[in-house]
C-alpha cells in the first residue's frame, strides 16, 4: 500500500520520523506538501518566508528523490487536499510531524479523526520541539509562565531523544501523482525582485543547514557565551531559519551542541525557543492579544506614518536602529540584541503598537514563526509574561556604546546613519513611562 508524508514545517530528510516510519511500512511513498491559504486562522507567510520556502522544497525535492520519494506540491485548503490525495493514490496511511498553533492543530486534528472514521491508518509524531508543550507542566498541571522554572523542569525530565538518522533504505515502490509546477505559486518576488541580499546571505535547504551546524559547533560554539551580544562578531548561530522550516530538528541541534561543547548558554537559547511555543500553546492569541490585558486599555497615539515609516527603512538617524533595519530588509535576519532595541525604540520611543512592529518582522524576516515572533515582541513591550518591565527603556546610544564599541556593525550596515535622531530620545521615553502609568493607575 502507499503512504503520504504530509511535510509542514519539517522540510528534512534527516530526524524526520513521520517519513521514516512511511519508508519502514513498506510500499509506495508520496510525499506532500500544501500550501494552505485557506484554512480558518492560517496566517498567511510574509514575503521573506515565501523566498526561503520556495528554495527549501527544491532542495526538499531533491532529498527525497534520492530516496524514491516524490514530492508533490498541492494548493488549497489542507484538509480537502489531503484527502483529494488519498483518493487518488489509494493511500492506506497518512503520517506527520506535529505543529503546534491553534488553527493548524485544528485542522490536524479533524483530519486525524475524519481519515480514521474512513479507514484510512494516521500517525503524528514528535519532531519539532524538544518537549511537547503538555509535558511541562507546574504542580498543578498548568503551563508555566516564567522562562527559569519552565527550563529547570525542561532540565529535569528525561533528555531529549536522540536525532533519528535519515532513512537508509529508499522507498519499495515508486509512485507518480500529478503535482503544481512550484513557479506556478509564484512564492519568489519579480517586480520589484527584493530578494537578491536574501540569496546573497542563505542557502536554503537540508544540505546546506547541516553543514552550518556543524560549522558553528566546530567554530562559534566555544566563544558563544562571550561573544553572543555583540552583533559586530557573528557570534551566534545563525540557525534560527533553519529551526523555523525544520531544516534542522531541535534535537539534532541540542545533540550536536552537547557533543562538540557541552551546549552552555546555548541549549538556554533552545529553551527560549521551547518556551515561546509552551506560550502560544497557553495562549493561542499571541500575535494579537496582550498577554497582560492591563495593556489593553495602553493609550497608544495614532501612529505616526512618517516615523514608522523611517523605522523600517532604516532612517530614524539612531545608527543601531537603522542598521539592524537594514540588516532586516538586505538579509531576512537581524541579530537578537538589535532586535530588541529596533523593538523598544519603536514601542517606546515612537509609542507604536507592538503589533505594528511584528507585523513587519512577520513580512521580512526568514526566521518569522508563530510563536517567536509575537512572544519577543511582547516581551519587549513588556505586555508579555515573564518580560522586561515595561519601565525598563534601552537607550539605543548607549545599546550601540556597549554592544558595538568599535562600530563594527554599524559601519557594515548604516555608515551613513547621522546619529540625529527623527524624535527626542528623553522626552520620548518620559511620554511613554507617562502613558504606561496610567494603565498602571486604571489597573
Ligand atoms: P542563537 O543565539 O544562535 O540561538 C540559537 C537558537 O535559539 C536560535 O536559532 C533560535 O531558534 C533560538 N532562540 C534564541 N533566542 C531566542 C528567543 N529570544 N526566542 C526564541 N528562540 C530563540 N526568533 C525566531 O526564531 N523567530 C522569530 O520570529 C523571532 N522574532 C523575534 C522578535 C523580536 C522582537 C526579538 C527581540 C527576538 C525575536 N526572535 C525570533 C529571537 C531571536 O532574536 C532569534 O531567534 C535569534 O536572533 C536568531 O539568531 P541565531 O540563530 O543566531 O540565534
Amino acid at each position: 500500500g502507499t503512504s503520504i508524508v504530509w511535510f509542514r514545517d519539517d522540510l528534512r530528510v534527516h530526524d524526520n520520523p513521520a517519513l521514516s516510519a512511511a519508508i519502514e511500512r513498506g510500499g509506495a511513498v508520496v510525499a506532500l506538501y500544501v500550501l494552505d491559504e485557506e484554512s480558518a486562522g492560517i496566517r498567511p507567510l510574509g514575503g521573506a518566508a515565501r523566498w526561503w520556502l520556495h528554495h527549501s522544497l527544491e532542495s526538499l525535492a531533491r532529498g527525497l528523490g534520492d530516496l524514491g520519494v516524490q514530492l508533490v506540491l498541492r494548493r488549497g485548503e489542507a484538509q480537502r487536499v489531503v484527502h483529494e490525495l488519498v483518493a487518488q493514490t489509494g493511500a492506506e496511511a497518512v503520517l506527520w510531524n506535529r505543529r503546534y498553533s491553534l488553527p493548524e492543530r485544528t485542522v490536524d486534528t479533524d483530519l486525524k479523526s475524519r481519515l480514521r472514521a474512513e479507514g484510512t491508518d494516521v500517525a503524528s509524531f514528535a519532531a519539532s520541539l524538544l518537549h511537547e508543550p503538555w509535558t511541562v507542566t507546574t504542580g498543578t498541571g498548568s503551563h508555566y509562565s516564567v522562562f527559569t522554572p519552565f527550563w529547570r523542569a525542561c532540565l529535569s525530565r528525561p533528555t531529549p531523544r536522540l536525532p533519528l538518522p535519515a532513512p537508509l533504505e529508499a522507498a519499495a515502490e515508486t509512485a507518480s501523482v500529478p503535482s503544481d509546477d512550484l513557479a506556478d505559486w509564484r512564492l519568489l518576488p519579480r517586480a520589484p525582485d527584493w530578494s537578491r541580499g536574501l540569496a546573497e546571505a542563505w542557502e536554503p535547504g537540508e544540505p546546506a543547514a547541516r553543514r552550518q551546524l556543524l560549522e558553528f559547533v566546530r567554530g562559534g560554539l566555544a566563544d558563544y557565551d562571550r561573544a553572543r551580544d555583540e552583533p559586530g562578531l557573528e557570534g551566534t548561530s545563525r540557525l534560527s531559519p533553519r529551526l523555523r522550516w525544520g531544516e534542522l530538528s531541535p534535537f539534532t541541534v541540542w545533540h550536536e551542541a552537547v557533543a562538540a561543547d557541552g551546549g552552555g548558554r546555548f541549549l538556554t537559547e533552545l529553551g527560549w525557543r521551547e518556551f515561546a511555543w509552551h506560550t502560544l500553546d497557553r495562549f493561542p492569541d499571541l500575535a494579537t492579544k496582550n498577554l497582560r490585558a492591563e495593556f489593553d486599555s495602553f493609550p497608544w497615539p495614532q501612529p505616526d506614518e512618517y516615523a514608522l515609516g523611517a523605522w523600517r527603512s532604516g532612517q530614524t538617524g539612531v545608527p543601531l536602529v537603522d542598521a539592524g533595519m537594514r540588516e532586516l530588509w538586505t538579509t531576512g535576519h537581524m541579530h537578537n540584541r538589535v532586535r530588541m532595541v529596533v523593538a523598544s525604540f519603536l514601542v517606546k520611543n515612537l509609542l507604536i503598537d507592538w503589533r505594528v512592529g511584528e507585523e513587519w518582522f512577520w513580512d521580512t524576516l526568514v526566521d518569522a514563526d508563530a510563536a517567536s515572533n509575537p512572544f519577543n515582541w511582547q516581551w519587549v513591550a513588556g505586555s508579555g509574561a515573564d518580560a522586561a518591565p515595561y519601565f525598563r527603556v534601552f537607550n539605543p546610544m548607549l545599546q550601540a556604546e556597549k554592544f558595538d564599541p568599535h562600530r563594527t556593525y554599524i559601519d557594515r550596515w548604516a555608515p551613513d546613519s547621522t546619529g540625529e535622531p527623527i524624535v527626542d530620545l528623553q522626552a520620548t521615553r518620559r511620554a511613554a513611562l507617562r502613558a504606561y502609568d496610567e494603565i498602571k493607575r486604571a489597573r
